[in-house]
């Protein structure tokens, strides 16, 4: 018997190695064409901030001081995560303990910026990034994916959208997954402190690499954004 593609495949890539670069800013729609990329190619999607989201539960969880190096470098030494694809989403665990859900709370979001900036947190990520795509296609989003994790991403995207709305989207979002505790203005201040602090620190901070491609989502579906990255897709990926 041939060798059985996904349903969903569209471009039988059959060379491995190939990356999708997605950054930007926070809750731009990110992870939504990430989904939908790798659906649609084949690819596995990964979710880089799920992975930063899940040290800054374990550092809230077991009040690791950030300004402690050595504690931060002990607690990294007891945290595995390993991430789990049921149709797409990707699910993230800590320990062994399933914590996809808790690390879109708010005081995860709170706490990540800081944790994120912390140089020995992401040594850390950034090299499980990397060992996770050897050897295979990936489509991953983050901040600093095309510039350090993989500079030689084949396709990059630098996602951008009007902050109200990015807000708006996420605060709907929220809703939607019964998280009702959090207010729209506390959702936007959330975003506009994470953009601040991720295009601003000193380490890997959030910045377009030179050959990402900008797409600016205010004002386009979901659909049209992904019509326009399979574009990209075929114009940069060897055949
Ligand atoms: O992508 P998401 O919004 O879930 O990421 C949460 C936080 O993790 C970001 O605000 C950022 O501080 C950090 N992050 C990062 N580098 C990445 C991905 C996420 O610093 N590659």
């Amino acid at each position: 018997m041939g060798e059985q593609f996904p349903k969903t495949l569209t471009l039988p890539y059959m060379r491995k190695n190939l990356v999708v670069a997605i950054d930007g800013y926070s809750s731009c729609g990110k992870s939504t064409l990430a989904k939908a990329l790798a659906k649609k190619l084949g690819f596995i999607y990964i979710d880089s901030g799920a992975m930063y989201r899940a040290v800054t539960l374990y550092f809230l969880r077991n009040h690791i001081d950030m300004n402690d190096p050595e504690a931060v470098k002990d607690a990294l030494q007891h945290i595995e995560l390993n991430f789990h694809s049921r149709d797409y989403e990707s699910h993230i665990t800590l320990n062994g303990e399933e914590v996809s859900d808790e690390i879109r709370l708010m005081p995860v979001s709170d706490a990540v910026s800081e944790v994120s900036a912390n140089k020995f947190v992401r040594k850390d990520m950034v090299k499980q990034q990397q060992r996770m795509g050897k050897s295979k296609n990936i489509v991953m989003d983050g901040r600093d994916i095309g510039t350090t994790v993989f500079p030689d991403a084949q396709v990059k995207f630098f996602m951008t959208a009007d902050p109200k709305i990015r807000a708006e989207r996420r605060y709907k979002e929220m809703q939607s997954k019964g998280d009702t505790s959090t207010s729209l203005e506390e959702v936007f201040e959330n975003l506009a402190h994470r953009d601040y602090a991720d295009t601003t620190r000193v380490e890997s901070p959030l910045t377009r690499a030179e050959d990402a491609v900008i797409l600016d989502n205010t004002n386009i579906t979901p659909q049209e954004q992904l019509d326009f990255a399979i574009e990209q897709v075929k114009l940069h990926f060897p055949q």
